[in-house]
């Protein structure tokens, strides 16, 4: 009966993490999507720990190991996850990869040291030693390739993407050392096959972190949905090692996940993902805009008008950024909305695929401050339609309204699909300053002649259009 609990159990876990990969997939559905992970994963643990009960793991013992690993991981990990701020959640989730890098790499190496089976095969024994050298060199990848990440996001690391001379070339002699590297693992002795393996640690440590400094600016969204992919099949990895079905197949959800979630953003900034890992698109944070960057007046607006041209409007498309997300504006965003709907105007928000520094940043936002869901719309349902609109407040977003995307072939950003709202009656941008966005490019959308800058951080603003509605 015990043997059989953990089969079943790690059975329904799966089925839960799919259901839940399901729910998250919609804002309808995806606080019944997380419940149903989080019940998955408490199922998992308890199947893991009666396990350890019918000694099938580790023996005894393992009930130390398991409460050594699983108590404090969970008091860090509650702590952590109350404390981060929501425009911090990018650099956890990429220190998170992290961690799972690691630990591939450890259970690799770990059951290499371990006692080997006397029964297998030589196929086996080959399939078995594969396992071990891919799930290391995923893993190690994974590892450095995230704590750069974490370092680019968190500003530790320059956001501007290294270009090494010959990077590619490096590249390409860094993964041939490791194909040699595999077969001599394979062919050597088992005496003699950790140098190997520690060799090729290092070696995929250093592409993980040379790939990843190579990229910058715009396309670290794709970073961090690739290293997501990269930590899902380093799970498998692991999953195969440790001979555990349920990592196996939680590993793989989140590897072809994280690889359609990387397809989704690269299709979003129109780029190919073969480029998007060659690096190199966009520069630095937050610079100031160039010299010889787009010149001419910027038209600036005042509280009182910018409430006039609410009252009036009729057609009001919303576009949050980053900057809505930086101010914690959604709450007095959502009052605002409430009250120009109250008196009849049609509100929209537009959101770009890759708004703000996460996937799905602005949606979680606005779900946070229960804006309804069918007035939130993909840029591709709204695109179309803001030429017909009256006014577009653009609340903290620069990046994805950045007309020389299309208009500039040299921009950095040339080719990435953005929001066209200078195609509307006015445009409002709220913004507190004349600093460029993530991808430091300069914007254009600031000197047309329909657009109005209301200057000031979004949460004082937005708050002070509150006070004015409601007077
Ligand atoms: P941007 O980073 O382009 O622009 C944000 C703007 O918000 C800035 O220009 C800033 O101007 C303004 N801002 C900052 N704080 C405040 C505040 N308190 N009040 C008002 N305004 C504020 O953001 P977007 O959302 O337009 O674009 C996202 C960018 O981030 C893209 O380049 C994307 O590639 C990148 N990225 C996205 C990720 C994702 O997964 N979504 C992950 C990593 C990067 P000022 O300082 O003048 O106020």
């Amino acid at each position: 009966m015990l043997d059989s609990l953990p089969t079943a159990a790690y059975i329904l876990a799966s089925v839960l993490f799919i259901l839940s990969l399901g729910g998250l997939s919609r804002q309808e559905t995806s606080r019944r999507g997380n419940l149903l992970g989080i019940i998955g994963m408490l199922i998992a643990l308890a199947a893991t720990a009666v396990r350890l009960a019918a000694g099938e793991a580790f023996g005894t013992t393992g009930y130390a190991a398991l409460a050594a690993a699983v108590i404090p991981g969970a008091v860090v990990g509650a702590v952590l996850a109350r404390r981060v701020q929501m425009t911090a959640m990018p650099q956890l989730v990429a220190i998170l990869h992290s961690f799972v890098g690691a630990a591939a790499v450890l259970v690799g190496i770990a059951t290499f040291l371990g006692p080997h089976s006397e029964h297998m095969t030589h196929s086996e024994q080959i399939v078995h030693l594969t396992e071990i050298f891919l799930g290391v060199c995923i893993g190690s990848i994974t590892f450095t390739g995230s704590v750069i990440a974490f370092g680019k996001l968190q500003g530790f690391i320059s956001g501007k993407p290294l270009m090494l001379p010959g990077r590619h070339l490096l590249n390409l002699f860094m993964v041939l050392a490791t194909i040699s590297l595999g077969i001599w693992f394979e062919r050597t002795s088992p005496e003699q096959a950790l140098l190997p393996l520690l060799i090729a640690t290092a070696i995929t440590g250093v592409l993980g972190a040379h790939s990843v400094m190579a990229i910058g600016g715009a396309d670290m969204p794709v970073v961090v949905s690739m290293l997501n992919s990269y930590s899902g099949w380093a799970a498998a990895a692991a999953g195969f090692m440790l001979g555990n079905d349920l990592l196996i197949v939680t590993g793989a959800l989140v590897g072809s996940s994280g690889a359609i979630l990387s397809y989704i953003m690269c299709r979003g900034m129109n780029r190919s993902f073969i480029s998007v890992i060659m690096g190199g698109f966009g520069t630095a944070e937050g610079t100031a805009p160039a010299a010889g960057g787009p010149q001419g007046e910027v038209r600036s607006i005042d509280v009182a008008a910018a409430t006039n041209l609410l009252r009036e409007s009729k057609d009001i498309v919303i576009v949050p950024g980053y900057g809505l997300a930086v101010a914690q504006a959604q709450h007095a965003l959502a009052e605002v909305v409430r009250l120009v709907r109250d008196r009849g105007a049609q509100v929209r928000f537009a959101i770009h695929p890759v708004a703000g520094r996460l996937p799905g940043h602005m949606n979680v936002l606005l779900a946070e401050a229960n804006i309804p869901y069918d007035i939130v719309l993909e840029m591709d349902e709204i695109n179309h339609d803001l030429p017909k609109c009256d006014l577009v407040l653009v609340i903290g977003a620069n990046d994805i309204v950045n007309p020389s995307a299309q208009d500039d072939p040299g921009s950095p950003i040339a080719g990435m699909p953005v929001l066209e709202v200078w195609k509307a009656g006015t445009v409002i941008v709220m913004k507190r300053g004349m600093a460029s966005g993530y991808a430091g490019v300069d914007n254009p959308l600031f000197y047309k002649a329909n657009t109005r800058l209301l200057f000031g951080d979004a949460r004082k603003t937005v708050d002070a259009l509150l006070t004015a509605l409601r007077a």
